[in-house]
């Protein structure tokens, strides 16, 4: 804090000379003021220098073949990590590790049957940190549907030596996870012997979605929307469902891992840092390919474009490939913990972890002055790419430890042409500003999480190198403005 005050009383000092003879008044916080005079030649460059290469792609593409799901404490995940690390050094590049103790849950083998009123293999997907089934052995139980928690309340007396269903309509990621992650608590609270939850997904063929969910002392599941839409009419007709359910899951002990650390130190201010990065874990049944090799690599590929083009910031720009998002966030965590003597030379951390589609720009969470400041320079640097928009104001759950300590917090935002929402929406080809504001909730992004789906297929070589495009031009940009983001 107290060197973002020097900086800024040393700068007002001498603009005040040059301004005193002006007629117009600027913020002190203004782009105008703050901007380094080569930053839209330097953005050009980056732009040009990503649009001309398919290496995040062919990346991505070999290291989610080649090592698959990586769930933190599985081997995959390790191997990646080596993998990773070792084409990061044939960049010239030099990257840290940096230890983090993960989590280690293991799904095993799993199957669901529904027994009556027909025979049907039920797909289901272990939700993660859940229990398997008592004593290694199938459960056997009918079945009790539900469609909210508010149901579950008035059906309590009903839940008993149950297993059930939850039957949610999504509303948005946000608001419907709840279900995946305290449905199974609600339920054994009443005596249930299992919870299986509809996939928190706007859209299904079929495809169950697994996640985290809260410790209960029952196992539980998702399963496909189609299944849970038939369990839902077959008790509206009131025809009794038994299900066979068989689920081996368990937690071992905890594993080291680490988080990959690529950085160029800053040539004026090494000690101040722009943060950015995305996580390399995934879930055991994705190939994490959207969720989220792109943000870790499209964030490799932006400090990757910065050191090919001989560019060097003003402040250090640090891009982080964390591990454990999915299941402890104790990535992030330990990144807090190893850098928290760097908050307050910290000017912005953002994080990748939303897709990585058409780029659309960064929300924002911080003071009035850094977000008007942002916005002006996302205008200018990334308004042709249609990548320097500031909406909204969340951050990603890796950061979030060092978002809430103050520190000036972005999120990546970008557009997917597949949303249902932008269907009949003219930008839909997004060949002109300004560009719709991106539904997150509603996005394609939640068809393929945390399912078999989300494959290297759903994104593409050249989205992907526009992201890393605006990752680039927003963290050496803001790397080097005059002062730190104002608080
Ligand atoms: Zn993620």
């Amino acid at each position: 804090m107290t060197m973002v005050w020097v900086c800024c009383i040393s700068f007002l000092l001498q603009l005040q000379i040059s301004l005193s003879m002006a007629v117009i008044q600027l913020p002190s916080h203004s782009w105008e003021l703050q901007k380094d005079q080569n930053a839209k030649k330097d953005s050009h460059s980056i732009i040009e220098a990503a649009l001309s290469s398919n290496s995040a792609y062919n990346r991505l593409a070999y290291m989610t073949d080649t090592f698959g799901p990586r769930l933190s404490g599985s081997i995959a995940l390790e191997k990646a990590l080596n993998w990773t690390k070792e084409e990061i050094f044939k960049d010239g590049l030099e990257v840290q590790e940096e230890p983090v103790k993960v989590p280690c849950w293991v799904r095993g083998h799993e199957y669901a049957t529904l027994r009556s009123p027909r025979v049907k293999d039920v797909r289901i997907a272990g939700l993660g940190g859940s229990i398997g089934t008592p004593n290694g052995k199938p459960l056997i139980a009918r079945v009790l549907v539900v469609s909210s928690f508010d149901e579950l309340e008035t059906r309590k007396n009903e839940v008993k030596g149950r297993i059930v269903v939850y039957n949610e309509i999504f509303e948005g990621y946000s608001t419907t996870i709840k279900y995946r992650l305290t449905g199974a608590q609600r339920a054994e609270k009443y005596g249930a012997v299992a919870a299986l939850v509809r996939s928190v997904s706007p859209f299904g063929l079929q495809t169950v979605h697994t996640g985290y969910t809260n410790a209960a002392s029952i196992p539980s599941a998702a399963i496909t929307k189609e299944d849970a839409l038939m369990f839902s009419r077959m008790q509206e007709r009131g025809q009794e469902m038994e299900i066979e359910l068989y689920m081996e899951a368990h937690t071992l002990p905890d594993q080291m891992s680490r988080n990959l650390i690529i950085e160029i130190k800053g040539s004026e201010k090494p000690e101040e840092v722009v943060v950015f990065g995305g996580h390399m874990d995934s879930w055991d049944i994705a190939d994490g390919a959207m969720d989220d090799g792109g943000g870790a690599y499209v964030s490799w590929e932006a400090i990757r474009l910065i050191h090919s083009l001989g560019l060097v910031p003003k402040r250090t720009v640090r891009a982080v490939l964390f591990v454990n998002e999915e299941n402890g966030a104790m990535g992030g965590q330990q990144y807090y913990t190893d850098h928290v003597h760097e908050l307050n030379l910290t000017s912005i951390a953002i994080e990748t972890d939303e897709g990585n589609f058409s780029p659309y720009g960064i929300s924002f969470s911080g003071s009035h002055k850094a977000r008007n400041l942002l916005t002006d320079l996302g205008q200018e640097l990334l308004g042709q790419l249609g990548a320097g928009n500031v909406s909204g104001e969340d951050y990603g759950t890796d950061i979030s430890y060092v978002c809430e300590k103050g520190v000036p917090c972005g999120s990546f935002k970008t557009l997917d042409p597949r949303v249902g929402n932008y269907a009949n929406n003219p930008c839909l080809e997004f060949s002109n500003p300004p560009y719709p504001e991106p539904d997150m909730e509603m996005s394609a992004y939640f068809w393929y999480h945390h399912t078999e789906a989300d494959t290297i297929d759903k994104l593409s070589p050249e989205q992907l190198q526009r992201c890393a495009a605006a990752l680039a031009v927003w963290a050496f940009s803001i790397a080097n403005l005059r002062c730190l983001l104002p608080r």
